[in-house]
């Protein structure tokens, strides 16, 4: 296929790189990123998306989204798909959806979760909304950048999707490290913790797989000074996109509400800036209850 991808960053190059391995055609745009090797330089989105079947794009936010939306939609063939990889707002994703179906494009918003390190190894997991027709014809790509793929339902559903499940994610890591601090000031071991937490009703993600304490479970960015791994500042952005989601949608949130203001704080007065999102665990560890 030919493909033009836009937005070469830590997530987009990688995912660039392996649809270029998998022999396909990819011209790359990025302002700043390098573009990876065997991808064909484009001087402009407009450009990248000038005669690809597929244009894929990874941006840092919705308002980036939008803009190159507006450069690229012109540029596309009819019936060729634009398909945004971005976490960005259920709103960017249908607004983007109207403006290219009604350019005579097919659209999907695919959202992934997997990190950088699910990008690299081709293991991310898409969250897609769309039609069948531009899912299907994206598919056999999906299956060279991941491992697991969801049609969540028409367009917006992708984001949808991700912003829940990153909801959870974050109620759970704060629930997972304030009870470590809870059982540390009970005199409770961590390792004994865990051993029960983990086959328990208590189990999650948070615990079983990246546990937020050092030296205790599988291998996790706390065994590397929370060195990210899945930053602080992303965890805010995608609970801040839960919350915006939840207001349009009158839906009530209290857990992801106080999630959003505590990943705040964390983030913009309490060092947590490029730190692993885990790194709640010594953040609550330092603290008293007042
Ligand atoms: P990044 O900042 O590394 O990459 C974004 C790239 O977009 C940058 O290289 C930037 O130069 C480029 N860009 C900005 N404006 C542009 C424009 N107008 N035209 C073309 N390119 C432009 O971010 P990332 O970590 O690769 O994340 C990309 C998206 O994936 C974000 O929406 C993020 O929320 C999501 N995501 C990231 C992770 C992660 O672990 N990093 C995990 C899941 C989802």
């Amino acid at each position: 296929m030919k493909i033009g991808f836009i937005g070469l960053g830590n997530m987009g190059g990688p995912m660039a790189t392996n649809l270029v391995a998998a022999g396909h055609t990819v011209t790359g745009y990025d302002p700043v990123a390098p573009i990876p090797k065997g991808a064909t330089p484009a001087q402009s989105a407009a450009e990248a998306a000038t005669g690809a079947d597929v244009v894929i794009t990874m941006l840092p936010s919705g308002a980036i989204l939008r803009t190159v939306a507006a450069e690229v939609i012109p540029a596309m063939a009819k019936g060729a798909v634009l398909c945004d990889c971005s976490t960005v707002d259920v709103d960017a994703a249908r607004f983007v959806a109207e403006q290219a179906s009604a350019a005579g494009l097919q659209v999907l918003d695919a959202p992934v979760s997997g990190g950088t390190s699910g990008a690299a190894a081709g293991t991310l997991t898409f969250m897609v909304g769309g039609t069948d027709s531009a899912f299907e014809t994206v598919t056999p790509l999906f299956d060279i950048m991941g491992q697991k793929v969801v049609h969540c339902g028409v367009a917006g559903a992708g984001q949808a999707a991700k912003i829940c499940n990153n909801m959870i994610l974050g109620v759970t890591m704060i629930a997972t490290c304030e009870a470590f601090a809870l059982a540390d000031k009970l005199g409770l071991a961590r390792d004994k913790m865990f051993d029960v937490v983990s086959t328990s009703s208590g189990a999650s993600w948070s615990m079983n797989t990246y546990c937020p304490a050092p030296g205790i479970g599988p291998k996790s960015p706390s065994d590397n000074n929370y060195k990210p791994g899945f930053a602080a500042e992303l965890m805010l952005k995608d609970l801040r996109l839960s919350q915006q989601a939840a207001e349009a949608a009158d839906a009530d949130t209290p857990m992801g509400q106080m999630a959003a203001a505590l990943y705040t704080t964390f983030v913009e007065q309490e060092g947590g800036k490029g730190m692993d999102f885990s790194a709640m665990l010594p953040r609550f560890e330092k603290r008293g209850r007042g």
